[in-house]
């Protein structure tokens, strides 16, 4: 069984964080570090630690994921401009929280990557 993270706490509403978003798949929220006027995260209700883990049963969470995140963008006025949807995953990609989560960015130029 891998390990509870943080974002089961913030899940289960144990720990206090700005939820825009929630139901019974995932849960939206902001991030406490934002590297842009809007950087949001969206989890699943359930632990999946890593892109590595994503099972077949996984599909319907990670599919509202997106849609959950084209719906914020759309709140946060974002979404004619544009955004990133980016989703890191183990040490090279720098992925710091072992409960997967899409960070939606924007509300500024990004340039061509993210560090
Ligand atoms: O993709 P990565 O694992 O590096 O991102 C984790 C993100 O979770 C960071 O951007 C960090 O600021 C955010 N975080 C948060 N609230 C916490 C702990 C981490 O928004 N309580």
């Amino acid at each position: 069984m891998a390990e509870e993270t943080i974002f089961s706490k913030i899940i289960r509403r144990e720990i206090p964080a700005d939820i825009l978003f929630q139901d019974e798949l995932v849960t939206a929220f902001r991030d406490i570090n934002a590297q842009a006027p809007s950087h949001i995260l969206i989890i699943p209700n359930h632990l999946i630690p890593t892109v590595n883990d994503v099972k077949a049963s996984d599909e319907k969470a990670l599919g509202r994921m997106m849609t959950v995140a084209a719906k914020l963008a759309e709140e946060e006025g974002i979404a004619e401009d544009g955004y990133r949807l980016i989703m890191n995953c183990n040490k090279h990609g720098g992925q710091e929280v072992y409960h997967i989560h899409m960070h939606l960015v924007g509300g500024r130029p990004l340039g061509r990557m993210l560090a």
